[in-house]
């Protein structure tokens, strides 16, 4: 047994290096079932993710206060001492812990808790070498920190904590409920590190080392959990941020070559209804964006493979006419054409304006809901199994199982990231091959779209059909909120429309529902001249159609909604949009309301209420409103706010999990990393050139099954 096992380490250390970061973290010494379980709930479950449990921070003991030098105004501070004494005190309004420590002979000071008194005040022992951090009050006659952050440092292995720079691990309730402190994350992982050590192997190419000038991976791994010094600190996390995003990449850039070796149907461009429906349909000349993104579209599906393209741009940059055009070209090569939109009302304005567009041209089209009715229903779907129709547009209605073409040759998805990845998935699964555009209102900052569409071909729509004028925003108090009245009075007298917008929680529909209720009620007392319509998600789409319709016909002045017309609502008459508690939305919800005025030749203003109860991000959305109408600032803002990691709402965004490097903070990091592993892959693709053995196998082994995580799908 131990012959063959010391015959596998000599010829296939890749192996044992795999095996070993694969193992299970119970048996890791200083672990056990107990905390194996705990550990699973913070995501830790083998060697190589306790190895990639990082520091969440460092105390620094050049940053460590003297005792003799803390008075009760020197604000936060960090100090080091041993505990002389400890003891729980009664007291006539409950018990207090009590601990003395002590960091040079006769300088004291005392730590004390209120609360949590029972379990507090078995933490502790005698003589422990512990690190409070706390804001120093004045106390029974003395100076003591109330209710310190604490960090007991390791008496057992003296290196560690008296090393300049100690690391301090991500905690909670249940993990040190089983005993995993900080003290004890930094015993296990040095036992770790100092037997297995050895074990670990570089898993980078030496070429990639050396170009981007990155220390060695063992080092790093070591170095980030015992630093010797700030310098190598600082290097180590570099590292290891670079070897997060490069393997990232490296899945973005083997994705993006299985596509473009996957071969696509060949469409030709024709003198047919793409190009009759530019020349003779539209009203209108292509903005250079919508000419060049049809250019690149015209371009992918005639080159042989599958075309993958991203649309980005702006809200009423104009991309449904792009959209149409790629339909209509596919239409025009014998092949048929779905548009999928993430709610009814944006598919029903697509459906009606696709109707305006196609009425000329003979197309046909039909729109595909959930719950129509049952012969309406397989009418089209029989239509679309047969061929006969052409064009379908609908919601996820589409995707159903019985859904089925004759010849499915172009897919288009609006508001993309509204869609999980799996349905994106079985949509581009109901034809051979089908081309994919995608559509995003929201603009993205480089660094995200870098990583989150790394693997597509992506057009940006920068310019703005002409003659429209830049949205004004206001930001109005609730209790000014006369002057919004005003506003929309005075519009509404010169024919002009308004959407009043109220936010929807779901936790308490019923609420927000009775709020907008309540809006509406005053708006039809205080405009008894005028037609107010209420809209909401809990009417039946018919309902909400005939609203939207009077609405866009003109015959209702003043629309009160809940925030389903969020996206895509098209009435060019509106030049109000006023929003209701606008300090509950979000950035990117904010600017795609307000894209729903301007859309005409009017002057257009978006009033924001706001009250006053509201935190200080909600105070830089709105003032981010006001300052810009650029939907790429606003990303940036908007992702600054919330982090990656909520920029898209849901966990089905693609965002990968990141255990220390920083989408955000680390753009120059990740585009170096983006370089390195698009050339490699260039060079390599299946990653076994020699000198890529390790990396190929550590590759394949934890990141091969992780691709459909990501949010492209071939
Ligand atoms: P979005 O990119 O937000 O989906 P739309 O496709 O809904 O934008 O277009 C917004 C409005 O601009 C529509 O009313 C559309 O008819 C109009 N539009 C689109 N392209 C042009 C153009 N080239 N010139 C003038 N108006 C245009
Ligand atoms: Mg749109």
């Amino acid at each position: 047994m131990a012959a063959s096992l010391s015959i596998r380490v000599v010829f296939m250390p890749e192996v044992s290096h795999l095996e070993f970061l694969s193992g299970p973290v119970r048996f890791v010494k200083g672990i056990g079932p107990r905390r194996a379980d705990v550990l699973s709930e913070a995501g830790v479950d083998t060697v190589r993710d306790l190895l990639q449990y990082y520091p969440r921070k460092y105390l620094d003991r050049t940053s460590v206060s003297a005792i003799k030098d803390v008075s009760s105004d020197s604000g936060p501070v960090t100090i080091i001492g041993t505990i002389l004494t400890l003891k729980v005190i009664p007291g006539r309004r409950g018990r207090r812990f009590e601990l003395v420590i002590e960091d040079e002979p006769g300088r004291r000071i005392t730590c004390v808790w209120f609360k949590g008194v029972a379990w507090v005040s078995k933490v502790f022992e005698k003589d422990q070498l512990v690190a409070f951090h706390g804001r120093p009050q004045k106390y029974s006659g003395g100076i003591s920190l109330p209710h310190p952050d604490f960090d007991v440092l390791d008496e057992e292995a003296p290196a560690l904590a008296t090393g300049r720079i100690i690391a301090l691990y991500p905690g909670g309730a249940s993990l040190s409920r089983v005993g995993l402190t900080s003290r004890s994350f930094r015993r296990t992982l040095f036992h770790l590190i100092k037997e297995h050590g050895e074990r670990l192997q570089e898993v980078l190419p030496e070429g990639i080392q050396g170009k981007y000038n990155l220390l060695d991976g063992r080092v790093a791994l070591r170095a980030v959990h015992f630093p010797k010094n700030e310098k190598e600190l600082i290097r180590a996390i570099a590292r290891l941020k670079f070897e997060e995003l490069f393997f990232i990449q490296l899945m973005l850039a083997r994705m993006k070559r299985d596509q473009t070796v996957e071969e696509g149907v060949v469409l030709e461009t024709k003198d047919g209804l793409a190009s009759r429906f530019i020349h003779d349909v539209l009203p209108f000349e292509l903005t250079g964006s919508q000419t060049e993104a049809i250019t690149d579209i015209t371009r992918d599906t005639a080159s042989g493979t599958r075309m993958n393209r991203l649309l980005q741009g702006d809200v009423g940059s104009g991309k449904t006419v792009v959209a149409v055009a790629a339909m209509l070209h596919a239409v025009d090569n014998g092949l048929q054409a779905v548009f999928m939109a993430p709610t009814e009302i944006l598919a029903e304005q697509h459906f009606r304006n696709l109707l305006t567009y196609f009425e000329p041209l003979g197309v046909r089209v039909r729109l595909l809901l959930g719950g129509m009715k049952k012969s309406e229903r397989s009418a089209i779907l029989e239509s679309l199994s047969s061929g006969d129709l052409p064009i379908v547009v609908g919601t996820h209605a589409i995707i159903q199982k019985d859904v089925s073409f004759k010849g499915l040759g172009m897919c288009i998805v609006d508001e993309q990231h509204r869609f999980g990845v799996m349905q994106r998935a079985t949509l581009f699964k109901k034809g051979d091959r089908p081309h994919t555009l995608l559509m995003t209102a929201t603009p993205i900052p480089r660094s995200l779209a870098l990583t989150v569409y790394g693997d597509l071909d992506v057009s940006i729509m920068r310019d703005q059909p002409p003659g429209r004028q830049p949205i004004r925003t206001r930001l109005v108090w609730d209790r000014d909120r006369d002057s919004a009245t005003e506003i929309l009075r005075s519009e509404c007298i010169n024919g002009r429309q308004a959407y009043v917008v109220y936010p929807l929680v779901e936790e308490s529909e019923k609420l927000d529902l009775k709020d907008a209720e309540n809006g509406y009620e005053k708006l039809v007392a205080e405009f008894p001249d005028m037609t107010v319509d209420l809209i909401h998600g809990r009417m039946s789409s018919e309902q909400k159609e005939s609203a939207m319709k009077k609405f866009v016909d003109g015959e209702t002045q003043i629309l009160v909604s809940t925030t389903v017309i969020e996206v895509g609502v098209d009435v060019s008459n509106a030049t109000v949009m006023m929003i209701e508690h606008a300090e509950r939305f979000g950035l990117s919800q904010l600017h795609q309301l307000r894209g729903r005025v301007g859309r005409g030749p009017h002057r257009s203003t978006c009033i924001l209420i706001a009250h006053f109860k509201r935190s200080s991000e909600a105070d830089e959305r709105l003032r981010t409103m006001v300052e810009t109408n650029d939907g790429f600032k606003i990303s940036e803002v908007d992702l600054k706010l919330r982090g990656a990691g909520d920029f898209f709402g849901t966990r089905q965004s693609g965002l990968p999990d990141l255990k220390i490097a920083d989408i955000v903070a680390d753009t120059e990091i990740l585009i170096q990393a983006r370089e390195a592993a698009f050339e490699l892959v260039a060079k390599d693709p299946n990653l076994d050139d020699p000198g890529n053995e390790s990396l190929g196998a550590y590759f394949r082994a934890f990141y091969g099954r992780e691709v459909m995580n990501l949010s492209r799908v071939g």
